[in-house]
C-alpha cells in the first residue's frame, strides 16, 4: 500500500526507535550481518574464544558468547543506544583505526528489530549483569565476557523479513561470514553451532600446522595456494582480508584477477586466501555501513604492489611444483 505524502505536514524529529529501525535497514540487511557485527564486537573486546550459535537461519536465535573484557554495569544502557561507542571519540581517530566497530550503531539497530538480551561481566567486576529491550538492569550469571542473545529477528519489520531469500541462501550467507571471520582471526578459538549441530570447533591457531588445519577444514583438503589446477565455477572460495577486515573491493579483485587470468580457464575461478597488512593511514574504511568496501589513498600504488607480490608468490609455487606447506600469502606492504 502506498503511503500518501502529506505536503502540509509539520516537521518533527523521528523518535529513536524509528530512527534505529531505519538505521538497521542499512547495517543489518540479513541475519548474517548481525553475526558479523556481534562477532566483530567480541573481537574488539579482545576475546580469546567466541561461540556462535544460530537457530532457523538466525531468525529464531543468534547467540554470540565471548570471554572478552566485558562491559561496565553503568555502560550497559549506553552500549544499546545509538551513536554510543567506546572505540573513537573524535573524527581523527578514524585515521588510525584498529577496531572493527566505530559507528556505535550495531547494538541499537539490532535491538530495535529483535528481542534482545545482553549479559556481561566486566573484567574489573566480580558480578555479571543483564539488560534487554526495556533497558532495565538485573543481576545475572556469566563468566568474564559478554553474551548477546537475539531472538525473533525482524519480528517487527515484516517488510525486511520478506526480503530474506530461502533458508538455504541465508544459511549460506551465515556460513560465508563465519568462514571469513574464522579465517582472519587465527589467534581466537571459535565454536559454531547451527540448529543444535556443531559445525566447527577450533582452538586458537598459534602454530602453522593448526592454522593449516583450520584453512583445510574450511576450504577443503585439496586447497593449496598457487595450485591453479583446482578451480571452481564461482568465486566463493576467494578470501581477501585487509588489516584483518573482510573486504570485497573492486580494485583488489581486478589486481588479483589480472594475475590469474592466464593460468585458469575462462569462466573458472581460483581459490585463495590473501592477507594484506597496510598502514591504516593509507586506507579509509569509513565508506559504507557494512564496511566491505574501502578507499585507498593511492590506489594505483596498491594495485601494482598487490600484482607484484602475487606474481612472485605464484612463481614460487610453480617452482616448488605446487608443494607449499603454508596456504597463506602474507603481504606486508
Ligand atoms: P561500535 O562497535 O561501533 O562501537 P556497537 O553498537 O557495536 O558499536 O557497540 C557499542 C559498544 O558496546 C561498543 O563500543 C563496546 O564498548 C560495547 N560492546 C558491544 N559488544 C561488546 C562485547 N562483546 N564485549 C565488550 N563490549 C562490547
Ligand atoms: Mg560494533
Amino acid at each position: 500500500m502506498a503511503i500518501e505524502v502529506n505536503n502540509h505536514a509539520r516537521i518533527s524529529k523521528l523518535d529513536s526507535i524509528v530512527a534505529n529501525q531505519i538505521a538497521a535497514g542499512e547495517v543489518i540487511e540479513r541475519p548474517a550481518n548481525v553475526i558479523k557485527e556481534l562477532v566483530e564486537n567480541s573481537l574488539d573486546a579482545k576475546a580469546n574464544n567466541i561461540r556462535i550459535e544460530v537457530k532457523n537461519y538466525g531468525i529464531d536465535l543468534i547467540h554470540i558468547k565471548d570471554d572478552g573484557v566485558g562491559i561496565h554495569k553503568n555502560d550497559l544502557p549506553l552500549a544499546m543506544s545509538e551513536h554510543a561507542t567506546s572505540k573513537i571519540s573524535k573524527i581523527n581517530d578514524l585515521n588510525s583505526l584498529s577496531s572493527f566497530g566505530f559507528r556505535g550503531e550495531a547494538l541499537s539497530s539490532i535491538a530495535s528489530v529483535s528481542n534482545f538480551k545482553l549479559i556481561s561481566k566486566n573484567i574489573n567486576s566480580d558480578k555479571a549483569y543483564e539488560i534487554s529491550n526495556e533497558l532495565q538492569i538485573y543481576a545475572a550469571s556469566h563468566n568474564q565476557g559478554t553474551s548477546l542473545i537475539i531472538e525473533n529477528l525482524f519480528y517487527n519489520t515484516p517488510a525486511r523479513k520478506r526480503f530474506l531469500t530461502s533458508e538455504k541462501t541465508e544459511n549460506q550467507h551465515i556460513l560465508d561470514i563465519v568462514n571469513r571471520i574464522i579465517l582472519s582471526n587465527f589467534s581466537v578459538g571459535f565454536t559454531f553451532i547451527n540448529n543444535s549441530k556443531q559445525i566447527y570447533r577450533f582452538n586458537k591457531a598459534d602454530i602453522q600446522d593448526i592454522k593449516d588445519q583450520r584453512i583445510k577444514k574450511i576450504l577443503g583438503s585439496q586447497f593449496l595456494i598457487g595450485n591453479t589446477d583446482i578451480n571452481y565455477s564461482n568465486s566463493d572460495k576467494q578470501y581477501v582480508f585487509l588489516n584483518n577486515r573482510i573486504v570485497k573491493d573492486k580494485l583488489l579483485s581486478s589486481a588479483i584477477k589480472s594475475i590469474y587470468q592466464d593460468k585458469i580457464p575462462k569462466g573458472r575461478y581460483p581459490s585463495f586466501v590473501i592477507f594484506i597488512d597496510i598502514d591504516p593511514k593509507l586506507v579509509d574504511v569509513n565508506v559504507h555501513p557494512s564496511k566491505y568496501e574501502v578507499r585507498f589513498q593511492n590506489s594505483y600504488y596498491i594495485y601494482s604492489i598487490i600484482r607484484q607480490k602475487l606474481i612472485t608468490v605464484l612463481d614460487e609455487c610453480d617452482q616448488k611444483d605446487n608443494i607449499i606447506s603454508s596456504s597463506i600469502i602474507e603481504n606486508n606492504l
